[in-house]
C-alpha cells in the first residue's frame, strides 16, 4: 500500500480547569505520540479571559503538525486526547480541562455535520490568531488582528 501523503495541520489547544498549562503540555506530548502525527512546532502559551463562557482564564496555544491521518480520523484522535484529559461537555462553552480544535488541514475546506474546516470561528478569536501567527507567519493579516485587538489576552513567557 502506498503511504498517504503528509498534510500540515494546525490544532488550537485551550483549557481553563485544573492545571491548564500542564494539560496543554501533556496534550502536546500525546499529540506528538499519536500514530500518524508528527508535532512540528508549538506556539507560546497565552492567557485569555473567557469569551461567551465562564470560569477561570484560559491557557491557549496552537500546534503545527504533519499528519497522514484523514481529517475525520485526526478529529477522532483529538477527541480521544480530550477524553483522556477528563473533558466533559455539560453545556455549550462550559469550562473545560482540554479543548482541541482542528483549525486548518492543509488547504482543505470541509463542511460535514461533525467537522468544519477551516474552523468557522477562528478569525473572531485572538486566542487562536495570535498563537497561530507564531507557527504560520503570513497567514494572519494585520486587518484580522485589528478586528480582535480589544480582546483580553497576554502572551506568557
Ligand atoms: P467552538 O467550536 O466554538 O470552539 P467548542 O470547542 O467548545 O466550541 P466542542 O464542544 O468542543 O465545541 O465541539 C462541538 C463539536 O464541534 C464537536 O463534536 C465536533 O464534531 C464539532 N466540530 C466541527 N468542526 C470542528 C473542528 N474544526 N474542530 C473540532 N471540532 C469540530
Ligand atoms: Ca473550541
Ligand atoms: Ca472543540
Amino acid at each position: 500500500m502506498t503511504a498517504r501523503e503528509e498534510i500540515t495541520a494546525y490544532i488550537g489547544l485551550g483549557a481553563n480547569l485544573g492545571d491548564p498549562a500542564q494539560a496543554l503540555r501533556d496534550a502536546l506530548v500525546q499529540l506528538g505520540s499519536t500514530p500518524g502525527v508528527r508535532l512540528l512546532q508549538a506556539s507560546s502559551f497565552y492567557r485569555s479571559a473567557p469569551i461567551d463562557s465562564t470560569g477561570p482564564d484560559y491557557i491557549n496555544a496552537v500546534a503545527q503538525i504533519a499528519t497522514t491521518l484523514s481529517a475525520p480520523d485526526l478529529l477522532t484522535a483529538l477527541q480521544a486526547i480530550e477524553r483522556a484529559a477528563g473533558r466533559v461537555r455539560p453545556y455549550r462553552n462550559a469550562p473545560r480541562t482540554l479543548d482541541l480544535d482542528l483549525l486548518l488541514y492543509g488547504h482543505a475546506r470541509i463542511a460535514s455535520p461533525a467537522l468544519t474546516v477551516p474552523h468557522p470561528r477562528m478569525d473572531d478569536r485572538a486566542f487562536v490568531l495570535l498563537p497561530l501567527r507564531e507557527v504560520l507567519p503570513g497567514l494572519v493579516e494585520d486587518r484580522a488582528l485589528q478586528a480582535i485587538a480589544g480582546q483580553a489576552i497576554e502572551r506568557l513567557g
